[in-house]
């Protein structure tokens, strides 16, 4: 398997652009001495997997798809989740592009050559985790990792044709996760099937020491969940989900998969999410002054590339900085730092931080009456490279179906759900209550 994940990398991955760093001698002979174990257990027991590079491996580079950290070739440890990955045997074939520090929806903003999307190399792959989702939908590794803070695993599962699921806000440990907005990040797998991905999610979630956020809560077997039917679930389907600015053919799409659902036993009603209309305005100030405090690490002296043209110490900073980060993020890092500036903090921070709970209690509603809520993960099919470079602002709106469960931190998973005119696939978004992946799960495996 393992091998034959190296072939089809070696094959298509010239266009796809999913892998930012192979690691293929230790991938191999990893499998030659799993192939010599006499006891062969594990649930990932030489499944050939990728790694979001924004989660930290042992001795394996870690960039961010940050030019700045472009020299951080030995990273000491391995996050939790990629221990918990290697004790059920998996083989880490390698690190997966994505935007630069995970901002971006498209993988444009990759510090390297951006990821193309496998079902036509003229769209995008989605982003942050463009890399994660491109690399199964190629059939280069069977599973991989990705993060989401605001719909960096589910809108590229969307544009790609995959699984995605992102867990409950504290579900999956962080410790390792180079963090962009620590309230909002969340690790979560990307796969072909449901099944698959209720396995790799079996595996690397739970409560973890090293990691303050991550909860208590004991996990579920997914994958047993997968067995139940959903005879009388009751679908709660907000109306902003499928309102203006959200295409016909997604509608229809959706539409169709509820129908489906009916068909099966589940019952759905519309429902509305009042306060959602502001996500978008305060997931962008929230998640930027988390960046903005994050990213004051990376300083050139404790991390990253230091610029070889400073004269003091202050020009170090200063100039590794402005050298070494991309456009965006440099935009999320000042948008953040003006939002924490005193006189402003009260206006902008603590408000935004007040819509936050209004958005979080709206979720809590609904989902006090009803098991899921189902809807688009996207506005779109993918759009084509390069059609919103120019507008920021345009680019931020594709997130507006995906961004408010990271602000209530429920679970939500996107699954593909038929096709465009043009043969680009279509997501089905379906959102669980609070530790309640369960549900989640079993409602995705009955449509796939
Ligand atoms: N596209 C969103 C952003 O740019 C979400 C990114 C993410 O989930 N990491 O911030």
């Amino acid at each position: 398997l393992v091998k034959e994940s190296y072939q089809r990398i070696h094959e298509v991955d010239q266009e796809v652009h999913a892998f930012l760093t192979l690691d293929e001698e230790n991938a191999l002979e990893k499998a030659r001495e799993l192939d010599q174990l006499e006891d062969k257990t594990g649930i990932l027991f030489g499944m050939p997997g990728g790694i979001k590079d924004n989660i930290v491996t042992k001795g394996l580079r870690t960039t961010c798809a940050s030019q700045f950290l472009d020299n951080f070739n030995d990273p000491l440890y391995d996050a939790t989740v990629v221990q918990k990955l290697q004790k059920e045997n998996m083989v880490a074939v390698g690190k997966l592009n994505m935007d630069e520090f995970a901002m971006g929806s498209s993988n444009e903003n990759s510090g390297y050559e951006p990821t193309r999307n496998p079902w036509n190399i003229e769209h995008v792959p989605g982003g942050s985790s463009g890399g994660s989702a491109a690399a199964v939908a190629a059939g280069e590794v069977l599973f991989t990792l990705g993060s989401d803070t605001g719909g960096s695993i589910r809108q590229p599962a969307a544009f790609c044709g995959v699984v995605g699921m992102k867990p409950t806000y504290g579900r999956v440990s962080r410790f390792g996760l180079v963090a962009f907005a620590s309230s909002l990040d969340q690790i979560g797998p990307v796969t072909r099937t449901v099944e698959d991905n209720a396995r790799v999610l079996e595996v690397i979630a739970g409560h973890d020491q090293m990691d303050t956020t991550s909860a208590n809560v004991e996990v579920p077997s997914y994958t047993e969940a997968l067995k139940q039917d959903v005879k009388g679930l009751k679908i709660a389907v907000p109306k902003e989900y499928l309102a203006e600015g959200v295409s016909k053919e997604v509608k229809d799409a959706i539409i169709e998969a509820l129908n489906v659902y009916e068909s099966m036993g589940a019952t759905w009603e519309e429902v509305s999410l009042p306060h959602s209309k502001y996500a978008l305005a305060t997931y962008y100030l929230l998640s930027s002054s988390e960046a903005s405090a994050n990213l004051a690490r990376f300083d050139g002296v404790r991390y990253g590339v230091r610029s070889e043209n400073a004269d003091n110490m202050i020009d170090m900073f200063k100039k590794s900085r402005s050298e070494g980060f991309g456009e965006e993020v440099k935009r999320r890092i000042m948008l953040g730092t003006f939002a924490l500036s005193s006189g402003y903090y009260d206006a902008y921070y603590k408000k935004a931080q007040k819509v936050r709970t209004l958005i979080k209690n709206d979720f809590d509603k609904i989902l006090e009456e009803y098991d899921v809520i189902v809807g688009p993960t996207t506005p779109t099919p993918a759009f084509k490279v390069g059609e919103k470079t120019s507008d920021p602002l345009t680019m931020y709106a594709n997130d507006i179906l995906t961004i408010p469960v990271n602000l209530a931190g429920v679970p939500g998973i996107s699954i593909p759900c038929g096709f465009s005119s043009e043969g680009l696939p279509i997501g089905l978004q379906i959102i669980g209550n609070y530790f309640d992946e369960s549900t989640v799960y079993r409602t995705a495996y009955a449509y796939e």
